[in-house]
C-alpha cells in the first residue's frame, strides 16, 4: 500500500478507494498534510482493473446476450477491481 513520500505514513485503503471514485481526488497525508496526486500509470491501472474487464465482458457476451449475467458479472468485476485497485495504484507527491 502507498505511503506518504514525505513522512512515510501509510495511507488507509479507504482513503485511496475514496480518491479513486472521486475522479482521482488528491490525497492529503493525515500526519504532515503533504498532497499526493495519482500518477498517469495509476489512472491506467485503475481503469484496466475496473472499466476494461467490464468492456471485455460486454463484447464477449454480445453475441448471446444474457443481460442479467452480464450485469452481475460487471458489478462483480467493478467491486473486486476497485477493492484491489488501492493496492496497485501509485501516487506521487504534488509539486
Ligand atoms: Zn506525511
Amino acid at each position: 500500500m502507498k505511503k506518504c513520500e514525505n513522512c512515510g505514513k501509510q495511507f488507509k485503503w479507504k482513503t485511496i478507494f475514496t480518491s479513486l471514485w472521486r475522479n482521482y481526488r488528491p490525497i492529503e497525508c493525515s500526519e504532515c498534510d503533504t498532497v499526493h496526486k495519482i500518477t498517469p500509470l495509476g489512472r491506467m491501472t485503475f481503469v484496466s482493473m475496473t472499466m476494461f474487464p467490464v468492456v471485455l465482458l460486454g463484447s464477449y457476451f454480445s453475441n448471446k446476450p444474457n443481460y442479467a449475467l452480464i450485469l452481475a458479472g460487471a458489478i462483480l468485476i467493478l467491486l473486486i477491481g476497485s477493492m484491489l485497485a488501492p493496492f496497485a495504484v501509485r501516487y506521487r507527491k504534488a509539486m
